[in-house]
């Protein structure tokens, strides 16, 4: 019998009313395994009116309450790592461990939550003119509203809600229809953990679901991640609506290897991040740009290591690299290799005719390798979000960091060298928000924020760290004065007052 994945609205799951559900599908068998429900305009607002009703309270709980139930969330998702993996490969295909990353990475967020009292503490500046106190405090903003990409479908939603929730705000999530049992079971460790009803709710869906919570007085802020063109279409609509929004778009990472690099390391480093979960992550090495005349070499050695990638199904313990999210999504990645040598790449490695046997109807592709890759290749200049490595050349360092500025995308980037000055000059240069230094894929600690720059991210805020905590609170200085009992009253005075 197909599964029916629901909606999470008021503390239970509510079965969808609209009748229309969308197909979930393994993508190793490429068989539909669930149907999940797609929310109608009133579930939507019925899930805003659970969370909007649950505000009023939950803005008033004490931190203790807040992160004794977060303590306990903790427990129970490190405790069911492995069901929620299991969850997330039977939906999206990355394979087991990979599952258990997202899951640890997801759980770091936690932590962060747990400790939300440190963050919210305010301050206090005492006689700041005779008897006058002012104290900052940041409170809540209301119903927070995440929308969420298929490619993690427990931690991008896990780097949302514990710090919106932790600092007293109610949220709805609308996941990625195309993996959407992760969230539910987010939903019921929450309660398990004791969260009060309407607290955290989920709809489930597509556009008609997203486009109602854009519009829905009620709902104060967004946190968006997915494509750049549906978060450039967030910002502007959520935007519109007066509502505070950061929408993390989609990339195209570069990795620039100088000639003095360690070139096996390089060549590890690029292969794992650009071949790993299938390259469907949106810090997925996409570009590698060798500078000087290493370039045949190290593309003889990402090959060397690209061709021992075990690929299968992701319930597989031997495999290393999954399948892709749908057929079409296959296809569409298969196009960019299909047309790369009329645009003028030499393509190295064609994983296009892939299949594993025993699952010929599921969603494979193989590794592919493009070297000596144009900057006017469409396989360069799109976001492709699946397992294929173009190599640039570049004559020198200033070379390479122009052609990584030059790009519309500024999520993350990597260098590798041997040379601190060289590296530390690219921290400084490189258009991007997050840069590794000999490490491919910078996505940044709990405690630190993650965001891209340009059309990588729309909005002010990175999600997580410091900014998450400002982006889901707002700030209240308050002035007081408390006269001595024994003060004679100042009198009237309408001139603007002054400290003194
Ligand atoms: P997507 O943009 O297609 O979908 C993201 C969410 O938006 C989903 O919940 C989806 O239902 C909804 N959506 C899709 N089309 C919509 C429309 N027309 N109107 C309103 N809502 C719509 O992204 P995806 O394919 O699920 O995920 C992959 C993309 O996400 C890649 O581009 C990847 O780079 C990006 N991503 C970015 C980050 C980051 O931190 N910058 C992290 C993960 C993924």
């Amino acid at each position: 019998m197909t599964k029916i994945v629901n909606h999470w609205i008021g503390g239970k799951t509510v079965e969808g009313a609209s009748g229309t559900y969308g197909p979930v599908t393994n993508p190793a068998t490429g068989e539909v395994t669930t149907k999940v429900a797609f929310a109608t305009v009133d579930e939507v607002d019925a899930a805003v009116a659970a969370a909007k009703e649950a505000f009023t309270t939950w803005r008033h709980s004490s931190l203790a309450q807040r992160t004794g139930i977060l303590f306990r969330f903790r427990a129970l998702l490190d405790a069911h790592r492995e069901e929620l993996a299991e969850l997330i490969t039977a939906e999206h295909g990355k394979v087991h461990s990979d599952a258990l990353g997202e899951v640890a990475r997801g759980l770091e967020i936690v932590d962060l939550a747990c400790g939300i009292p440190v963050q919210l503490k305010g301050e206090l500046s005492t006689q700041v003119a005779t008897r006058v106190d002012v104290a900052a405090i940041r409170q809540p903003l209301g119903v927070i509203a995440g929308i969420t990409p298929f490619n993690f479908p427990a931690m991008v939603p896990m780097w949302m809600f514990p710090i919106a929730i932790a600092c007293g705000n109610t949220f709805v999530l609308k996941p990625s229809e195309k993996d959407p049992s992760a969230s539910l079971k987010l939903a019921e460790l929450l309660a398990e953990a004791g969260l009060p009803d309407g607290v955290f709710n989920v709809v489930q869906g597509d556009k008609v679901a997203v486009d109602r919570l854009l519009e829905h007085p009620d709902v104060a802020a967004v946190s968006f991640v997915g494509s750049t063109p549906i978060a450039r279409y967030i910002h502007t609509t959520a935007s519109a609506n007066g509502k505070r929004v950061q929408a993390l778009g989609g990339a195209k990472n570069h990795m620039l290897v100088l000639p003095d690099a360690d070139l096996d390391a390089a060549a590890d480093a690029a292969v794992s991040a650009a071949y790993g979960s299938a390259g469907e992550r949106c810090m997925a090495i996409s570009a590698v740009v060798a500078v000087g005349s290493i370039g045949d070499e190290l593309v003889a050695k990402i090959r060397e290591r690209a061709e021992k990638v075990k690929i299968g199904p992701g319930d597989d313990p031997s495999s290393e690299m999954g399948p892709l999210i749908t057929k079409e999504h296959r296809d569409k990645v298969a196009s960019y290799v299909k047309g790369a040598a009329d645009e003028g790449c030499e393509v190295v490695l064609d994983g296009t005719g892939f299949t594993v046997e025993g699952y010929e109807r599921g969603h494979w592709i193989g590794l592919s390798l493009l070297d000596r890759v144009p900057t006017t290749a469409k396989a360069y200049r799109d976001e492709i979000f699946g397992p294929v490595l173009c190599v640039l050349r570049a004559e020198t360092y200033e070379e390479g960091v122009a052609l990584i500025n030059a790009s519309p995308f500024g999520n993350g980037t990597a260098i590798f060298t041997r040379d601190g000055g060289a590296a530390r000059r690219f921290q400084l240069e490189v258009e991007a928000g997050m840069v590794g230094v000999n490490v491919p894929i910078p996505v940044p600690v709990g405690y630190h924020s993650f965001g891209g720059w340009k059309d990588s991210l729309f909005g002010d805020h990175h999600i997580y760290g410091n900014d998450g905590t400002h982006f889901y609170t707002r700030g209240k200085v308050i002035t007081s004065r408390w006269p001595d009992p024994s003060e004679t009253p100042a009198g009237v005075d309408l001139g603007f007052p002054r400290n003194h």
